[in-house]
């Protein structure tokens, strides 16, 4: 058997959503259309690069393989006889986003099938809030609690390569013939700057395992190579459905407030990232969460960098003109992304907890936002948040419309079904009656057969008092057909993407019908192989077509001669090193 080039100290798996997603028909429905990567949720976390870079630092080598975009390219792709064929001296996966609750786990036990002897180590928010229920599979050796885990599982990877003891190890659950022991949760850094995500790490792991697809973020990331740099971990505010708000992370990651990076460290790591690629690169997270000195200086110094990339800015809340003012004067090309989530009121209140801001206050900051120079404005619509009835999302749609009469094209909006799940730990999880929603999942292990229900009604975890999941499902299909008629009307869309994503809402709803069908006679509709490719096309760009949320094509993303130098001072590493291919 041809052993891979390097063993890797940490082999990071990043697993679909559903493992035999390929062997299924499930119709997902539009829960995906919102961010870059497919129904599969095939784009790993932050987290992975973070962990890389910072094992990288302190001496031993990671390895990413995005096994979820693997199997998605090439449906031959074997995933047991790749996994047999490394060599790796322990495996984590994410178990994050919890989407991922059936890929993760059956990835985890074929790893601990083939290589039984190869510690596993899950981690992420949901690993965290689910623990104690996922250290009990067999596959599961270990567990990482919190949102910063890079430095306890640098301790864990010594300790087993040491065989020394694990209880002193913060934010560990593991077992032995003796039970399973919580360690305390101690690492809970108070700044960020102690790692980075390196870009040129990405290079370097496709140069050293000649693998050029494993390291990818998602699909298409060569056309559309977003480069994401977090600026926070947690959150000031408290929207009721979010696993990052204040409360979730004081209960789940022990963090009273949120942590930042300081802006030197900041804006360092967007010109690292600007080295190699002309492509966009967004700040994730709304960087006045961390006071106004703190953003201006983020500004200035993104002034003084003079960079040519396009700079994303989140917006949690409506700032002040003076703040987007500043953008303006600091960085020549910015765009906003902004997710006010409803334009009523009530439902704001009803999922911000009192937003601060008005309905007007907002639109006067778009205004704003469209005078200066912004490139691009996208706004964000959700359906299926507390007090938001089927009335109040055809409100939302006609606002939409409304600010498309502003008559710019630079301005966007979208809207999509909060799904599948209402996050675990989020105040509407833990007290689903007092914000008015009905749960169908606790468990880690409900959550892991809502996945393979046949269609995205049936996979929803929740539903609230003012939408059943059938209404949620019926709200989210008429909502992206006017949506979609009116940017072809306002000339947001080509005519003839607007036919396209019509004639696949229509398609998408009659297979909808037929599954119900099915089901209603007692049928297994996932089972059918008849619909499995047919299923799988209309799980993608729903209710809209995801290209409207890539920025345009440019021919030559790359600076490729950064890319060659990266890969390059990689290849000369392993000559002097004498590692052989
Ligand atoms: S959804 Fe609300 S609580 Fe969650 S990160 Fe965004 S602003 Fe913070």
């Amino acid at each position: 058997m041809p052993r891979q080039p390097r063993e890797p100290d940490l082999l990071l798996l990043h697993a679909p959503s559903v493992y035999d997603f390929r062997d299924r028909a499930i119709l997902y429905g539009p829960v995906s259309d919102m961010v870059p990567s497919s129904t599969v949720f095939e784009m790993y976390p932050l987290g992975f690069l973070t962990i890389a870079s910072y094992l990288h630092a302190q001496g031993m080598s990671a390895r990413i393989v995005n096994l979820a975009l693997r199997m998605m390219n090439d449906r031959r792709f074997d995933v047991p006889a790749f996994i047999a064929r490394q060599r790796p001296r322990a495996v984590g996966i994410d178990l994050h986003w919890l989407p991922h609750a059936h890929g993760a786990l059956e990835v985890a036990r074929i790893v601990k099938e083939i290589h039984p002897d190869v510690p596993v180590i899950m981690g992420g928010l949901s690993s965290t809030y689910f623990h104690r229920e996922l250290i009990d599979y067999p596959q599961v050796d270990f567990v990482l609690r919190g949102d910063s885990t890079e430095p306890p599982l640098h301790q864990l990877l010594v300790a087993l390569r040491d065989g020394a003891p694990l209880d002193g190890i913060p934010n560990l659950t593991w077992k032995d013939a003796g039970g399973v022991h919580v360690n305390p949760h101690g690492y809970v850094p108070t700044t960020l700057d102690y790692v980075d995500i390196r870009p040129d790490l990405m290079i370097e792991m496709m140069a050293r395992y000649r693998d050029l697809e494993s390291t990818l973020p998602f699909n298409g990331w060569w056309r559309n190579p977003i480069a994401a740099v977090f600026t926070v971990k947690g959150c000031a505010y408290e929207c009721v459905t979010c696993g990052s708000s204040r409360t979730t992370c004081t209960h789940l990651t022990q963090r009273q407030r949120p942590v930042f990076r300081s802006p030197e460290s900041l804006v360092a790591n967007v010109q690292a990232f600007a080295r190699l690629t002309r492509g966009p690169i967004a700040l994730i997270g709304d960087l006045r969460q961390a006071g106004p000195d703190h953003a201006s200086e983020v500004l200035e110094r993104l002034r003084a960098a003079e960079l040519p990339n396009e700079i994303m800015f989140e917006l949690f809340g409506v700032p002040p003109a003076r703040f987007l003012q500043e953008i303006d004067r600091c960085v020549p090309h910015w765009s906003i992304e902004f997710s006010p989530e409803s334009h009523d009121q009530a439902v704001r209140d009803a999922q911000e907890g009192e937003a601060d801001y008005t309905t007007g206050e907002m639109e006067e900051m778009l205004r704003e936002a469209l005078r200066l120079r912004c490139e691009r404005l996208d706004v964000f619509f959700m359906i299926g948040l507390p007090a938001q009835t089927v009335e109040s999302v055809r409100g939302t749609v006609d606002y939409c419309e409304r600010l498309f009469q502003l008559g710019d094209k630079r301005l966007s909006c979208f809207i999509s079904p909060m799904g599948p799940f209402i996050d675990p730990g989020s105040r509407g999880f833990e007290e689903p009656e007092r914000f008015g929603y009905r749960l169908f999942a606790r468990t880690l292990e409900e959550h892991r057969q809502l996945l393979v229900q046949p269609t995205w009604e049936h996979i929803l975890n929740y539903e609230t008092k003012w939408m059943t999941r059938r209404e949620l499902v019926d709200a989210t299909y008429e909502a992206a057909r006017r949506l979609n008629e009116l940017k072809m009307q306002y000339g947001r869309i080509s005519q003839r993407r607007g036919r396209r994503v019509a004639a696949g809402i229509a398609e998408a709803s009659a297979l909808r019908a037929r599954l119900d069908a099915q089901m209603a006679r007692g049928g297994d509709a996932a089972g059918d192989p008849a619909l499995k490719g047919e299923i799988s096309r209309f799980s993608m760009s729903t209710v809209c077509d995801k290209r409207e949320l890539f920025w345009r094509a440019r021919l030559n993303n790359f600076r490729i001669t950064e890319a060659l130098r990266i890969m390059g001072r990689q290849l000369a590493g392993r000559a002097s090193r004498g590692h052989g291919g």
